[in-house]
């Protein structure tokens, strides 16, 4: 696939580092962003805070420069890796520059068979445990119809219109990965010779580490399907990478391995992180409960781009359980989601590994995570229109009635087009009925304080309006809406769920 590697023309991503950051050394400082944009002013409003992790209140912004490493605590670091190769590319460099840049342009050599075992630094705690349970099969799609494929709609008309700012190009939130989704397609499984061509053939085009992965995470999950039949029957063997490639099926740890070993052969750091996950199954421990010992149910990925540590989870961005049947679905949000909103469903067993800073509240405690409310449930929708789960407001499943209550809702960035042209009507319905929009904030998102009686009980959605007199209808003014309800033809989608008690 020679012209697989011809440059592809697309626009700037993050600034990349020619040699790969190493892992963060123990005493690494943290330096942490002071708030900016969208948190600061988030941080200004009178959140609904009830039952909230207090961790949260204080929303991180949108990181647009390279954050600090991982943060270490008493854990050990990162595994070292490659350090012996780049020792010596630094040697060679020092004689022959241009010798060390070709050599710096090769792929690692293969990983050892365990190599996830193969670092005398990693205490044994590391090493990945025999799952205590199942392992945790992606989450059940929270959705009422199919999804389509990404669409990045918002972002390309936001390029056009001119929305989109120099800053953007950095962010990851809203940059359009739709090319590299698009060359990662153009490789089936059933045609790849091997594991180290096929992690040439995906990222060769791309110059930044954000969009090798990215690649690779695309093609995941055009290619591998979860196994439903070893998770139900707990018939879990051992996979590598070749034999994961071989029969395109796998569970959280075989995609968790096959991203490691591509992105080795594609010159990325990688590590596989073993933890819990609040996948399917997983229900919110009622208020009180005894609070259950750590288990270990799931794998996923620490990743070095462009100079930033991330956490994706491939498997979960793969696709998800329908019932017991696997519907390949693609979820973007486990590629791009911070470790704040990675750690609300992921806790590894290694600390290091959530990637947040003492001065964020890290590492956070295991009784935290496995206790934290229930959360409302969010519709694939509300992802789809690129609304931010962690700003959610009310942030739990329950709202008490017999007051007011503050719904709060913002995109992914603050890069996004907040304009009503560029918009759907949202609005909460009560359980009454009762239609109340949501209006621009001057915090960056919508708001909409409702009174719920009390003796008021029942659901609580937000809904945004799809169709207006049968068209599409982004751009409906919210008092048009209003004004409409009951005279024309109008359709909604939900994006999440309370339950007012
Ligand atoms: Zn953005």
């Amino acid at each position: 696939m020679s012209d697989a590697r011809a440059p592809m023309s697309r626009p700037a991503l993050p600034p990349r580092r020619s040699v790969p950051a190493p892992p963060p050394r123990p005493e690494s400082t943290i330096e942490v962003p002071a708030p900016t944009g969208i948190a600061a002013r988030i941080a200004s409003l009178q959140l609904n805070q009830i039952g909230r992790n207090p961790l949260d209140r204080e929303p991180k912004p949108v990181a647009k420069s390279p954050p600090p490493p991982p943060p270490r605590r008493n854990a050990p670091s990162l595994p070292p890796r490659s350090t012996a190769p780049r020792r010596t590319l630094a040697e060679i460099a020092e004689c022959d520059p241009q010798l060390a840049e070709r050599l710096s342009r090769r792929p690692p050599p293969p990983p050892l068979p365990k190599r996830t075992t193969s670092s005398p630094t990693v205490p044994a705690r590391r090493l990945p445990p025999m799952p205590s349970r199942l392992p945790t099969p992606p989450p059940e799609p929270e959705y009422e119809e199919p999804e389509p494929e990404p669409e990045y709609e918002e972002e390309e008309e936001q390029s056009d219109e001119g929305y989109q700012s120099q800053e953007s190009e950095s962010c990851m939130k809203c940059f359009d990965f739709s090319q590299v989704d698009a060359h990662a397609s153009q490789f089936p499984r059933q045609n790849v010779a091997s594991v180290r061509q096929l992690a040439l053939d995906l990222t060769a085009p791309f110059a930044s580490e954000t969009e090798k992965a990215r690649a690779l995470f695309y093609w995941l999950h055009c290619n591998i399907i979860y196994d439903v039949e070893a998770f139900f029957s707990g018939n879990l063997s051992a996979s590598t990478a070749e034999s994961t490639l071989r029969s395109g099926l796998a569970v959280c740890d075989g995609y968790a391995g096959l991203f490691v070993s591509l992105a080795e052969y594609a010159g990325l750091q990688a590590h596989k992180v073993t933890g819990h996950g609040k996948g399917v199954g997983y229900a919110a421990l009622a208020p009180g409960a005894p609070v259950p010992p750590e288990s270990s149910n799931h794998a996923w990925n620490c990743v070095l781009m462009d100079g930033e540590w991330r956490l994706l989870d491939s498997c979960w961005g793969a696709g998800a359980l329908m019932g017991d049947a696997y519907a390949q679905r693609f979820a973007p949000v486990w590629f791009t989601s911070t470790p704040s909103e990675f750690g609300k469903r992921h806790f590894p067993t290694d600390p290091s590994y959530q990637l947040i800073g003492e001065a964020d509240g890290g590492p956070i405690s295991w009784e935290e995570y496995i206790c934290a409310p229930e959360e409302p449930l969010v519709y694939g929708d509300f992802d789809s229109q690129n609304f931010l789960r962690d700003l959610l407001q009310p942030a739990t499943a329950e709202i008490q009635s017999g007051g007011w209550v503050s719904f709060h809702l913002f995109k992914q960035c603050e890069h996004m087009s907040r304009d009503e042209a560029d918009n759907y009507v949202y609005f909460i319905n009560a359980p009454d009925d009762s239609k109340t929009t949501l209006r621009v904030n001057a915090e960056g998102g919508w708001s909409a304080n409702i009174y719920m009686p009390r003796g008021l009980a029942g659901d609580v959605s937000l809904n945004f309006v799809t169709s207006f007199d049968n068209r599409d209808a982004k751009g409906l003014s919210p008092e048009k809406f209003t004004s409409s309800i009951g005279r024309k033809a109008m359709a909604w989608q939900g994006m999440c769920k309370w339950r007012l008690v």
